[in-house]
């Protein structure tokens, strides 16, 4: 560990998704505006050894960092929010490193002792804890430990965290401890009792909470502090209210008001180095909340029921809104739910269409009709992976005349595979970090609307895929007049599709919404929702 870095831990209790990530994102924020370089790490508890191979359903969308580590989503989060990126080191599942310590057993390296949880997985989470600090390179490593205080399977992280205190020395470490204090409305009473048990629970593992943050729907009276701070054994000033906030994106701003960065600093003896009093951050709020103009743009994919399963989707359209000043309303429609007969009426209110990204056959042919849709009547239409795989395929059957082109993964037998494996990928059968994934570089052609939208030709971005464009067909394809805009320079193989003679249709094998953040709007969207602007005055 970096002897002059500063590590602060934060738990949760009392219930799950009380938004950890939200409140490590805005203290990490807060600290960065005081000059200090900060990082954020999440330590999952659960038993893969990465999310990549969870079902969206499971915890939402799987994040994506630059050296292609399928991580959780709140690493999103601490991107949008710090305007630095994460890697693989800053998302550690309990899977890891049991992986980790049971790889090293196997080669004999404990010299015959019997290998068990205190010490060895204790001492091997902690060394990823203190990873990122080694360097120097960070003054503050914020650490969020998934999931609640008194889950069995916690245990080992809170254990390590209990002896991180020892290794680092009080004025090195730091725990916030986030909670919830439910309204019952029957009583019209803020209760403490949930919070006070889980502080218990936190005492009885050996940790004592230096800071409380309190999710609430109501303000916390005085009385209600006092008895939070007797009863936790923590300072009165050191009971933070959170309130539910319009937008995450408020959640900074709040927690400067109720003064949580300086009671981190004061309890970490450190002082300010600068502070910029988050100009940039308060200028993305305003825009984003005196929008002058309004979009409908729909998102057609699988996997709607659970909108997280698009959150890095979702926040990108809210950091581009605000940067053109405009509201977009955001409709997620199931592609299983469109077909030939229906789809006028589901599409036709939209000012734009998004096709999501996705695996597998379910809810294919409902985004096939939506691109043929978007691609006739002149809609913009932005396509994201597996959305830009359903233009090409659409486009060979509907406009090249090519019946029953398709994509291997939805048809292994298919006549005309406009979409394929790759000779690598043919080779691989496991699931878990097998796919194309993480940052490649990608060559635009000079005038398309790619380059246009990024202004330079040399871009790298973010991918998590297995199947590509298969080349073959790309003499084929382009003189009917899908073009190929963007090409990876050492693979040659096919990054983006444009339709000629068409106001806006682009399709991206990567994920661009990974690399969005509230101060770095992506620039593709940015364009995407001035064409859907200019859509809507046009109808
Ligand atoms: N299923 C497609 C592939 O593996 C697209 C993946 C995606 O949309 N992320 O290539």
């Amino acid at each position: 560990m970096g002897s002059s870095t500063k590590y602060i831990f934060i738990t949760g209790g009392v219930t799950s998704s009380l938004g950890k990530g939200i409140i490590a994102a805005s203290l990490g924020k807060l600290l960065q505006s005081r000059g200090f370089s900060v990082t954020i790490q999440k330590f999952d508890p659960y038993l893969n050894i990465d999310p990549g191979t969870l079902n969206p359903y499971e915890h939402g969308e799987c994040y994506v960092t630059d050296d292609g580590a399928e991580t959780d989503l709140d690493l999103g989060h601490y991107e949008r929010f710090l305007n630095v990126t994460t890697s693989q080191s800053n998302n550690i599942t309990t899977g890891r490193i049991y992986n980790n310590v049971i790889t090293r057993e196997r080669k004999g390296e404990f010299l015959g002792k019997t290998v068990q949880v205190i010490p060895h997985i204790t001492d091997e989470i902690k060394s990823n804890f203190y990873k990122l600090g080694q360097d120097g390179k960070y003054d503050v490593v914020i650490t969020e430990i998934g999931g609640c205080v008194g889950d069995i399977e916690s245990l080992p992280f809170i254990e390590a965290v209990r002896q991180a205190r020892w290794d680092l020395g009080p004025n090195n470490f730091l725990v916030i401890h986030l909670t919830l204090i439910p309204y019952l409305s029957a009583a019209k009473e803020l209760k403490t009792k949930p919070t006070q048990h889980s502080v218990k629970q936190l005492l009885e593992a050996g940790i004592q909470p230096d800071i409380l943050v309190c999710r609430t729907e109501h303000h916390l009276p005085l009385d209600v502090k006092k008895k939070l701070a007797l009863f936790c054994n923590v300072q009165l000033n050191s009971v933070i209210e959170a309130m539910d906030a319009e937008s995450i994106y408020d959640v900074p701003l709040l927690m400067k008001k109720e003064k949580l960065d300086e009671r981190v600093m004061t309890k970490l003896k450190l002082t300010s180095k600068t502070n910029t009093d988050l100009e940039h951050w308060k200028d993305f709020l305003g825009r984003l909340k005196n929008p002058t103009q309004e979009v409908t743009i729909g998102l057609i994919g699988k996997y709607v029921s659970l909108p997280d399963s698009y959150k890095s989707i979702i926040e990108s359209f809210t950091h581009a809104g605000a940067a053109v000043e405009c509201k977009v309303n955001l409709k997620l429609i199931s592609s299983e739910e469109i077909h030939t007969e229906n789809f006028k009426s589901k599409l036709e209110e939209l000012d734009g269409i998004l096709v999501a990204p996705g695996f597998g056959e379910r809810g294919f042919e409902g985004k096939i009709e939506t691109v043929r849709y978007a691609r006739e009547q002149k809609v913009p239409f932005f396509g994201i992976c597996l959305g830009m795989q359903v233009a090409v395929i659409e486009f060979a059957r509907n406009v090249m005349g090519l019946k029953g082109a398709n994509s291997t993964e939805m048809d292994p037998e298919t006549q005309f595979p406009l979409i394929a494996l790759m000779e690598e990928q043919k080779k691989i059968d496991q699931m878990g970090g097998t796919m194309r994934l993480g940052s490649y570089a990608c060559d635009l052609k000079k005038g398309s609307k790619a380059a246009q939208a990024y202004g330079k030709t040399k871009i790298h971005e973010r991918h998590r895929h297995r199947y590509e464009f298969n080349n073959d067909y790309l003499e084929q394809v382009e003189n009917a007049g899908l073009i190929a805009t963007g090409k990876n320079p050492d693979t040659g193989l096919v990054e983006i599709m444009e339709l000629k003679n068409h106001p806006w249709f682009v399709g991206v094998q990567f994920h661009p919404e990974y690399k969005s953040t509230a101060l770095n709007p992506q620039p593709l969207f940015v364009k995407f929702i001035q064409a859907a602007i200019d859509n809507k005055k046009v109808k």
